[in-house]
């Protein structure tokens, strides 16, 4: 499938081309993982490679292999955006909506680059030169690993590229655990296992790394701050700024929150409020056919995958909470099936 819509991006990259890789705000393991196994495949191939983060993440994810050469825009607005407006070619990975750029957005809307998406989210309305967009596919970092195939790479994946591929498809499936019933998934990590790559390792690095205020924090939320509606097939918790001072919040550390209560029985729905200074962040999950994504476009200004989602509000945080209950009988027939 990608060979044809890589013949236009081949003739785009030559010997000196100066490139940016990017991803969404916020970026999670799919997003670094498939930003970094760009970079190393573009990097070991001999171009001139800048990795942008448009902001902070989580320490869980500070071990992947090329993390220093990292670039935040939040930190190094000056002179990320010097190398964004110097760019040749710029590759936005795991995002196909300028909102999710943040605050880089403008800078990369004016860049002069040619622009190349490669994503697996629905929907895409990115304004770029070519576009690698496939829902089907796992993970964007699958479909990194399909490009490499495709520009005949395979002799730039080492065992540091394969890392950040591995590490893509292990968190965008949660552990393989949904999104991953294609066997070319399991094709394609059983060919990043042959880089020798510390899969246990990774996983331990990832999963096994709370803070004990993490760890304490989600059996707060689990034992306080979860409410059921079994009627709904639905529960939810939420966070508001006080709680997260009193738990000494970081980025991250609520990553993951919202699948716990996914493991109750009867349980199909689940969201997560955490309460930002401006807004309140919104995650959605599903099990089976409730459609997240339109969910929360359709009333929390979001969008995302079927069975993972995102949204925000700019109402108070009980006031979100209270529009999403009263929301809830309106979608019994869909929660109920
Ligand atoms: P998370 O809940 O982990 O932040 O996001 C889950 C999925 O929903 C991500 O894969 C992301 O694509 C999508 N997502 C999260 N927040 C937003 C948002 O504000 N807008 C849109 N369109 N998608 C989002
Ligand atoms: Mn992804």
């Amino acid at each position: 499938m990608i060979l044809d819509e890589i013949k236009g991006i081949k003739a785009l990259l030559n010997k000196g081309s100066k490139i940016v890789v990017t991803t969404h705000l916020n970026p999670d393991g799919d997003a670094l993982g498939s930003m970094l196994g760009m970079y190393w495949f573009l990097k070991r191939s001999g171009y001139d490679v800048t990795p942008i983060s448009p902001n902070d993440y989580p320490e869980f994810l500070q071990w992947l292999p090329g993390n220093e050469a990292i670039v935040d825009f939040t930190k190094r607005k000056k002179s990320a955006t010097k190398t964004i407006q110097e760019a040749d070619v710029i590759f936005f990975l795991d995002y196909n909506d300028a909102k999710r750029g943040g605050d880089m957005n403008e800078v990369l809307a004016a860049a002069g680059a040619k622009k190349i998406m490669i994503d697996h989210h629905p929907y895409p309305q990115l304004k770029v030169d070519f576009a690698i967009s496939h829902t089907e596919a796992s993970s964007t970092a699958e479909l990194v690993f399909e490009f490499i195939m495709a520009m005949d790479g395979a002799m730039h994946i080492n065992k540091d590229l394969a890392e950040c591929l591995y590490t893509g498809l292990l968190t965008d499936t949660g552990c393989f655990s949904y999104n991953s019933s294609r066997t070319r998934t399991f094709e394609i990590a059983s060919q990043l296992l042959n880089y020798s790559i510390d899969k246990d390792g990774i996983y331990s690095r990832i999963y096994d790394n709370f803070s004990v205020q993490r760890m304490r924090l989600l059996g707060y939320c689990l034992n306080e701050k979860m409410q059921v509606f079994p009627e709904f097939h639905t529960a939810f918790i939420s966070l508001s700024v006080e709680e997260q001072e009193r738990y000494n919040f970081t980025t991250g550390d609520s990553e993951g929150f919202v699948n716990y209560p996914l493991s109750i029985k009867g349980i199909c729905f689940t969201a997560l409020f955490i309460e930002r200074k401006d807004k309140v962040k919104i995650s959605f999950r599903s099990r089976g056919a409730f459609p997240v994504n339109k969910f929360s476009e359709k009333d929390f200004n979001g969008g995302g995958h079927m069975n993972a989602a995102g949204g925000e509000s700019n109402l108070s945080l009980n006031d979100t909470i209270q529009k999403f209950i009263d929301l809830l009988p309106h979608y019994s027939r869909e929660l109920n099936q």
